[in-house]
C-alpha cells in the first residue's frame, strides 16, 4: 500500500488525517469500569520520558495497589536483546488529564528484574545505572529531619517541528534582538502561549505542584516553576511536567527542547534555577547564618556540581546572558550574574531561600536535588 500522505496545515498540524478536535468525540465514551494507567518511566538517554498503557479493573488507592511491570530495555538501551527486561516499580501517582476521568499516569523507576534465587525466593531489586530516582530517594530519606525544600525553574524553547527553528522564527534570519520577550504580552512576542496555558491546567489536574510561567527572554522560549516541594516529589514532579508538556506538544505538532543552548550566539540559553531550603535555613533569625554556611559547602564543591548540572551546560554558562562563568564560583544578593543568588529579603528577614543558577534547563532533577542535600545537610 501506497503511504499515505501527509499534510501540514497553516497551523502547523497534520490535517486533516490527524485532527485533534476527532479525538474528542471518543474521549466522553463509558470506560464500563476500567482504569487506564499510563505508565511513565526514563529511557537510555536519560532525558527520553517512555511510556504505554496498562488496562486496571479499579482504581488504585496508592501505589501499593498498582502492578509492578516491565518493558523491553533492549529498545530504550537500557538492557542487551537476550535478556531485556527491564522491571519497572509504580512509584508516584498522577491523575490523567489528557484521559480525564478516573484514569491515572504512574511515575515509575527502573529496575533489573528479580531472579528467582537456588531456594526459590526472589533476589532483591537492583536498580540498572539510569535509575537516578532510587539514590535521591534515599539521600533524601537520610535528609528527612532537615526538611529540605526545593523549587524548580524549568525554562524550555518551543520549535517548529517541521524546521527544528524556534517556532514563530522566521525561515531565513532573524526575529528582533531580544528585550520586548521576556513576560511579554501581543502575538509578535508571545509565541505559542496556547501550549503554555494548556500545560498550566494540565498540571493542576495531574497534581503536578506547578507554581508559575512566564514568557523568557528569547523568543518562542518560556518557564514555568515547580514547588515548593519536599525531597524526593521535586524530581518526581519536574519530571512529570515535562511529560504533560511533551504530550501537549503533541496536540500541536510542536517540538519542546530542554537544550541549554538551543541558538547559538547572542541568545539567552536556557536553565533549570534550583531554589533551595531547609529548616535550618527557614529559621527566623538564624537562617541567613544557615545560607551562608551552606553556601561555602556548595563552593567547595563546585567543580562536582557542575559536572552533574546538565549534559551541554558549558555552551550556556559563558558568563553571559545572565550566567556566571562555569570555571569560577561565586554568589550574590540579588546578582543574576553569579552561581548563586540570594534575594534581597533574605539578609533582611535573616531566613529564606535562595537559588542555585548552576543547573541547565535539562538537569536531571533526582541528580541535582541529590548533590544539593548531600553537599549541604549530609
Ligand atoms: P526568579 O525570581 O529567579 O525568576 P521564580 O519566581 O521563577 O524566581 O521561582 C522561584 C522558585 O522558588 C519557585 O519554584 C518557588 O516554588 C521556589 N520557592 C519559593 N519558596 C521556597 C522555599 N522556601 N524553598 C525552596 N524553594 C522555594
Ligand atoms: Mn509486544
Ligand atoms: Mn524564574
Ligand atoms: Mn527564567
Ligand atoms: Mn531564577
Amino acid at each position: 500500500m501506497a503511504p499515505l500522505p501527509v499534510v501540514y496545515g497553516t497551523k502547523g498540524r497534520i490535517e486533516p488525517l490527524l485532527d485533534p478536535a476527532i479525538l474528542g468525540r471518543f474521549a466522553d465514551l463509558p470506560q464500563q469500569g476500567k482504569i487506564s494507567a499510563e505508565y511513565v518511566w526514563l529511557g537510555g538517554t536519560m532525558q527520553d520520558l517512555r511510556c504505554k498503557t496498562r488496562v486496571l479493573d479499579k482504581a488504585p488507592k496508592s501505589v501499593a495497589d498498582l502492578p509492578k511491570w516491565n518493558y523491553d530495555g533492549s529498545s530504550t538501551d537500557q538492557a542487551p536483546g537476550h535478556d531485556s527486561e527491564v522491571y519497572i516499580v509504580p512509584q508516584r501517582i498522577y491523575k490523567d488529564p489528557f484521559r480525564g476521568g478516573e484514569n491515572i499516569i504512574v511515575l515509575c523507576d527502573c529496575y533489573e528484574p528479580p531472579r528467582q534465587l537456588p531456594d526459590g525466593s526472589l533476589s532483591e531489586l537492583k536498580v540498572i545505572p539510569t535509575n537516578t530516582r532510587a539514590a535521591c530517594a534515599a539521600a533524601m530519606e537520610k535528609a528527612k529531619g532537615e526538611e529540605p525544600w526545593f523549587g524548580i525553574e524549568q525554562e524550555y524553547t518551543l520549535l517548529n517541528h517541521t524546521n527544528k527553528r524556534p517556532l514563530g522564527w522566521p525561515e531565513c534570519g532573524f526575529p528582533g534582538p531580544q528585550g520586548p520577550y521576556y513576560c511579554s504580552v501581543g502575538s509578535g512576542s508571545a509565541i505559542g502561549r496556547d501550549i503554555v496555558e494548556a500545560h498550566l491546567k494540565a498540571c493542576y489536574f495531574a497534581g503536578v505542584k506547578i507554581s508559575g510561567v512566564n514568557a523568557e527572554v528569547m523568543p518562542a522560549q518560556w518557564e514555568y516553576q515547580v514547588g515548593p516541594c519536599e525531597g524526593i516529589q521535586m524530581g518526581d514532579d519536574l519530571w512529570m511536567s515535562r511529560y504533560i508538556l511533551y504530550r501537549i506538544c503533541e496536540v500541536y505538532n510542536v517540538e519542546a527542547t530542554f537544550d541549554p543552548k538551543p541558538v547559538p550566539g547572542d541568545w539567552n540559553g536556557a536553565g533549570g534555577h534550583t531554589n533551595f531550603s531547609s529548616k535550618a535555613t527557614r529559621a527566623d533569625g538564624s537562617g541567613w547564618d544557615a545560607i551562608q554556611e551552606q553556601i561555602k559547602k556548595l563552593e567547595k564543591n563546585h567543580a562536582k556540581h557542575i559536572a552533574a548540572y546538565g549534559e551541554g551546560n558549558e555552551r550556556r554558562l559563558t558568563g553571559k546572558h545572565e550566567t556566571s562563568s562555569m570555571h569560577d564560583f561565586s554568589w550574590g544578593v540579588a546578582n543574576r550574574g553569579a552561581s548563586i543568588r540570594v534575594g534581597r529579603s533574605v539578609p533582611v528577614e535573616k531566613s529564606g531561600y535562595y537559588e542555585d543558577r548552576r543547573p541547565a534547563s535539562n538537569l536531571d532533577p533526582y541528580v541535582v536535588t541529590k548533590l544539593i542535600v548531600e553537599t549541604t545537610l549530609l
